[in-house]
């Protein structure tokens, strides 16, 4: 019944824009790298490794503690969800999509206008020249040989394009991200939280200008009061099932 509602709600949106956090990834076997409750992270305090400061002046520490999160990334796979999202959106019933994840899956899927607002560890930047560098080669080597990525072009240590602790969101993408919530009509959270500001501010943005709401997340969030419908499963079940009650009637 909720999930001919989400499906009813798409198909008379103009404008969907899906807001993804961790949830949509964990089924790709991604734990969350900035939630304490994963374990293979509580051998360290975050803050000590992954801040921009730990970074300056340790960053091998901060590649070691990357270490796990790239092998389950390199192996990882898109699941369901991110399929069906990409899906909607080919048919252009999805138009935007916002993500927390720094796993490219979405990408992977086949969906294209995918904004980063936490980066990406798909790619590198030179910390003195700014350079950008495709990761999968110089993140390979990091793996198999303890290679730390430099520039080829300055020799300078090359850091991976993840948003760290103490740093800013990436500009660009954080505008982009909020003009797609400004011409949204509604907006799909999937598998986040909304734990982690400035991201859990978006959703308010959208009710702000009248836009409906959907929320898709294992566990409550904050939103859920002013949400017309709430999804409490795992997204990689329901968001299939959305999706093909979305297409079978067009
Ligand atoms: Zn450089």
């Amino acid at each position: 019944m909720k999930i001919q509602k989400v499906a009813d709600l798409i198909k008379n949106s103009n404008y969907t824009v899906i807001l993804s956090g961790a949830g949509i990834s964990t089924p790709s076997g991604i734990p969350d790298f900035r939630s304490s409750n994963s374990s293979i992270w509580q051998k360290h305090d975050p803050m000590e490794v992954a801040s921009l400061t730990a970074f300056r002046y340790n960053p091998l520490k901060l590649f070691e503690w990357f270490r796990p999160l790239l092998n389950l990334i390199f192996s990882a796979e898109p699941n369901p969800a991110h399929t069906a999202i990409a899906e909607m959106e080919n048919a252009g019933l999805v138009k935007e999509i916002i993500t927390q994840n720094i796993d490219g899956l979405h990408q992977r899927a086949g969906s294209k206008t995918v904004h980063e607002i936490h980066g990406t560890i798909t790619t590198l930047t030179c910390t003195s020249c700014y350079l950008q560098f495709k990761a999968s080669q110089f993140l390979q080597s990091f793996l198999n040989h303890n290679k730390i990525p430099y520039c080829k072009q300055c020799g300078h240590l090359l850091k991976p394009d993840v948003i760290l602790y103490e740093e800013q969101l990436p500009y660009n993408t954080w505008m982009l991200a909020e003009k797609a919530v400004n011409n949204a009509d509604l907006l799909i959270v999937v598998g986040s939280s909304l734990v982690v500001t400035p991201v859990a501010t978006l959703p308010i943005i959208a009710l702000n200008n009248g836009a409906k709401l959907v929320v898709l997340n294992n566990t409550p969030t904050y939103v859920d009061v002013r949400a017309e419908i709430v999804i409490q499963d795992d997204v990689a079940i329901t968001l299939p099932l959305i999706q093909k009650e979305v297409l079978s009637e067009r």
